[in-house]
């Protein structure tokens, strides 16, 4: 699923275009009289339409980037923070601890 979806809006009667997003908005240009408005739609396009394609493009680098132990994404972590691409290393070491418990636990049996 997308995370953000970029659109153009126009803002004060048209007279202001921006591109937004849910949790962002850039202003694009004034459209106060008519050049300056289809200047400003044309950017505002163009730069949905890039916006959207990197917007994708940052969803598929995610791809594969999901720890094995708590399924959350890794893509955000630092290296330091990482066994590998798949692998938190505070839930690999959670994982080791829980599965030396159980063998100790097993050795009892
Ligand atoms: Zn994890």
């Amino acid at each position: 699923m997308r995370e953000q979806e970029w659109t153009i809006e126009h803002r004060k009667h048209g007279n202001e275009v921006y591109v937004v997003s849910s949790n962002e908005g850039i202003f694009v240009g004034e459209g106060y009289d008519k050049e300056e408005r289809k200047r400003s739609r044309y950017l505002a396009g163009i730069i949905v339409e890039a916006l959207n394609k990197a917007e994708e493009q940052d969803e598929k680098n995610k791809e594969g980037w999901t720890c094995i132990h708590c399924g959350e994404s890794t893509y955000e972590n630092d290296y330091e923070q990482l066994f590998s691409a798949v692998e938190h290393i505070q839930c690999g070491l959670i994982a080791e601890r829980e599965s030396k418990k159980k063998n100790k636990e097993s050795l009892i049996d």
